[in-house]
């Protein structure tokens, strides 16, 4: 019973795709499959997709949603504010080094409060704007884990200086976060490393006045 957690790393700049399934029911969601689709793919393969959500809409987050959803005509899932980001390179020639394919727009728009259900799994979407206008974090409060895209990082914080960033909005959005869980609280972030909250509520030095 309960929560099966998948971190792929994947592409150049080592994305974190999450496989998020629920051991009881074999139901699952992709989050996140920035690149390396037909690895993200292969490891599905014991379970039953139901969708792909997106914690933000950086071009490295979704540049093979359109493999992924291809293969399992699932519904994409992203916040409206970050729609339009999914076809900005960042940097021109960056979509091709990382191997993006065109991404389609979302066919569900998430929101703040929303509850996903996958299988006897509850996600909850937690809005955190700030790296990126419609960043969501999503929360399986019972597990204690949240995804928190490139919201936080072990001992950093998203950057703001992207397209859609906003230093204000992120501080906002990391109290709303570490106001809401608890210590223990395991934390996948967009790239590289896990951690916990009460780590990076101990350590983290953009937490106590690094964010202009
Ligand atoms: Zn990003």
């Amino acid at each position: 019973m309960g929560l099966i957690l998948e971190i792929i790393p994947v592409g150049p700049l080592s994305v974190n795709c999450s496989i998020l399934a629920d051991s009881s029911t074999g139901k699952a969601v992709v989050v996140d499959p920035g690149a390396d689709g037909e690895r993200i793919i292969e490891a599905c393969s014991e379970y039953e997709v139901i969708g792909i959500v997106n914690t933000h809409g950086h071009i490295d987050h979704v540049g093979h949603v359109a493999k992924v959803r291809d293969r399992f005509g699932v519904p994409f899932y992203l916040h409206p504010e970050d729609e339009y980001l999914i076809s900005d390179e960042i940097w021109e020639g960056f979509g091709s080094y990382i191997g993006a394919v065109p991404c389609p727009p979302p066919d569900i728009h998430l929101e703040d409060g929303m509850k996903l259900e996958v299988g006897n799994l509850t996600v909850r979407v937690i809005h955190t704007p700030g790296h990126t206008p419609g960043l969501c974090c999503l929360y399986i409060e019972e597990e204690g884990v949240l995804i928190a895209g490139d919201l936080l990082f072990k001992g950093s914080v998203g950057r703001w200086d992207l397209p859609g960033g906003d230093p204000k909005k992120l501080r906002d959005s990391l109290e709303k976060v570490f106001s809401m869980m608890p210590d223990d609280t395991l934390v996948v972030c967009g790239h590289y490393d896990e951690t916990t909250i009460g780590h990076e509520r101990k350590f983290n030095p953009y937490l106590h006045g690094g964010i202009p």
